[in-house]
Parts: C-alpha cells; sequence; structure tokens
C-alpha cells in the first residue's frame, strides 16, 4: 500500500503537489500562530459624519507568518473556516479586542465602541452566545461597548436561531451591526427581522456612488432613509475620498469609514491619531 501511495504521488503536476504541500504547511503554520505570538489586531476608526469625532474603531485581523511574511485575513480566514481554526482564532481575536478597549479605558480615553467581526462558522455553534458572555465578563467590558458585526450571509443561514442568539446577547446589552450591506440576497427582510443597530453599506456602493454610476447612489440613498425609518445607524465604509464624504453628509449618512478617515493601525497609531484629533 505504502509503494501504491507513493507511486501515486507521480501523477499529480509538480505544481499541484507543491500546492498541496504549500496548503499542509500553511494550515500547520495557523495552527501554530496564536502560540507563536503572530496574529495581530489593527483597528480602523469610524467617526462621526458631522464632527468626525472617533465614535468606534473596527478591530481587523493580521497575521505575521514568521514563514510566509504578512498574510492578508481573506487569505487565512476561508482556511481557517474549513480546518476548524477559527474557533480558537476567534477566540483570541475577542480576548484582545476585550484587553485592549480595557486598557484604552483604564488609559482615560474617550468612551468608543469595539466592533468585531463574527465569522459564519463561529456564529453558528451552539455556545456562541454564552462564550460572547464568559469573555466580556471575564475581562471585564461593558457588553454595550461592542458591537458584533456580521453579513449577510452569515444571519440567513439559520434565521430562527439568528434572531435567537442574537436577540440573548442584546438583551444584556451587546450591539450587531449587519456588515457588507447590500451585498447579499436577502437584505430588506433581515433589517426587519434581526435584532440591529447598525447598517453597514458595502465599500462597492460606496465607491461606485461618486462614479458614472448614478444607481449606486440611488441605492445608498434608499438603505439610508430605510434604516433610519426603522431605527439603525448607518455607517459607511471604504470612504476613500471628500466627494464621498460629502455626499454621505448629504444623504444623512450616520458614520463615516475609511482611508480617507484614517486606516487600520496597530493600538499604538492609534493612540496617536486619537491624541492628534484631540488637538485639532
Ligand atoms: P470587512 O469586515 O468588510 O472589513 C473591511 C475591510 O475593508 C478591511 O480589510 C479594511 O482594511 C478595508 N478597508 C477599510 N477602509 C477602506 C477603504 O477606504 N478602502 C478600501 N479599499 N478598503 C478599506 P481587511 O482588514 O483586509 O479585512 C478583510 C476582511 O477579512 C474583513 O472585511 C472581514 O470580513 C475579515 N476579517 C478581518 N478581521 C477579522 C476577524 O478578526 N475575524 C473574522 N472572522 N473576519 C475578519
Ligand atoms: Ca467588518
Ligand atoms: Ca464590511
Ligand atoms: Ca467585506
Amino acid at each position: 500500500a505504502k509503494e501504491n501511495g507513493r507511486n501515486q504521488m507521480c501523477f499529480y503536476t509538480p505544481a499541484f503537489s507543491t500546492h498541496l504541500v504549500q496548503n499542509f504547511n500553511r494550515v500547520n503554520q495557523l495552527r501554530k500562530a496564536i502560540e507563536r505570538e503572530e496574529f495581530e489586531l489593527h483597528y480602523q476608526p469610524q467617526v462621526d459624519a458631522i464632527h468626525h469625532k472617533v465614535t468606534g474603531v473596527e478591530a481587523l485581523l493580521r497575521w505575521k507568518s514568521s514563514e510566509f511574511g504578512m498574510i492578508a485575513p481573506s487569505d487565512f480566514i476561508p482556511l481557517a473556516e474549513e480546518n476548524g481554526l477559527i474557533v480558537p482564532i476567534s477566540d483570541w481575536v475577542l480576548k484582545e479586542a476585550c484587553r485592549q478597549l480595557k486598557k484604552w479605558q483604564r488609559q482615560g480615553l474617550p468612551s468608543f465602541t469595539m466592533s468585531v467581526n463574527i465569522s459564519a462558522q463561529h456564529f453558528q455553534i451552539q455556545q456562541f452566545s454564552k462564550w460572547v458572555k464568559k469573555v466580556l465578563a471575564e475581562i471585564g467590558v461593558a457588553p454595550s461597548s461592542i458591537c458584533l458585526e456580521i453579513t449577510e450571509s452569515t444571519a440567513i443561514q439559520n434565521m430562527t436561531y439568528s434572531r435567537e442568539m442574537m436577540q440573548e446577547l442584546v438583551d444584556c446589552g451587546i450591539r450587531f451591526a449587519i456588515d457588507d450591506f447590500g451585498t447579499g440576497h436577502s437584505s430588506l427582510m433581515l433589517l426587519r427581522r434581526l435584532p440591529l443597530h447598525n447598517v453597514k453599506i458595502d465599500k462597492s456602493f460606496v465607491s461606485d456612488m461618486t462614479g458614472d454610476d448614478r444607481d449606486a447612489g440611488t441605492i445608498v440613498k434608499a438603505v439610508i432613509a430605510m434604516s433610519h425609518s426603522l431605527g439603525l445607524s448607518v455607517i459607511a465604509e471604504g470612504v476613500e475620498t471628500k466627494e464621498q464624504l460629502l455626499q454621505l453628509k448629504n444623504l444623512n449618512c450616520d458614520y463615516i469609514q475609511g482611508y480617507l478617515i484614517g486606516r487600520p493601525m496597530s493600538a499604538e497609531q492609534f493612540e496617536d491619531f486619537l491624541a492628534a484629533k484631540q488637538t485639532e
């Protein structure tokens, strides 16, 4: 059987087997990343559209792999989801985000919300709400200072479950944002049926808005009006130009996030960013 196995290897094209080795290697590296402290959270500011005061940050995961260098979350989160590694990674993310927020509160920084991305796989585990409550209690951060971001596709996998679990967390003060809004298929129904606080308009609409695509602007306008009439706040993501900012302001968008305001940055850089803003 061993002989056979070895022979079979010869049928793979070199490129494919290289890919296989790399992938196996990547999973192993990912497995060890937490203990090697190769993960880092970066924080991107969210500001109110009128005064540009910081109202929150979104925690964004970075993997500085000793073997492969910097790896984008879009390259390793799907891998982590396939291999069951998303649970320990998410556990680290929420804990680290809470620890950092607590540290900032202790330093006397003005209060703001910490937003954390939740993966579909992790959201679906039965103990999800228990786990969130436990982490917050252990670290000692107020649930009202945490916002969990979930995408439309995550929420619709099991609507009854999503709604009940979110409600349980909302009842203890946690907030929810629907991420990448407008890219899914059931957007309107979700806004009505889930206990949400914020709608994050996907950056594709924001970038199209100021181009030739008049429809993008119309959609953004409608999403903002509709969200407001349902009592939800709107965050525009991926705001890169002053023109986009101005248009969003005119459409009564509540909050702005994007490179125009600030890129995702390390905790130290964010402290400097805040300090610079306060002297503005
Ligand atoms: P997302 O949640 O939609 O995060 C926003 C992404 O847009 C981030 O990419 C951010 O760096 C980028 N971005 C922010 N402002 C601008 C802008 O003005 N222009 C452009 N072009 N891009 C902007 P990033 O950090 O590469 O993250 C990509 C995705 O990976 C996130 O999309 C999220 O789905 C996922 N992700 C990141 N961190 C975590 C995490 O801790 N847990 C989970 N489950 N997913 C995460
Ligand atoms: Ca997000
Ligand atoms: Ca998003
Ligand atoms: Ca996205």
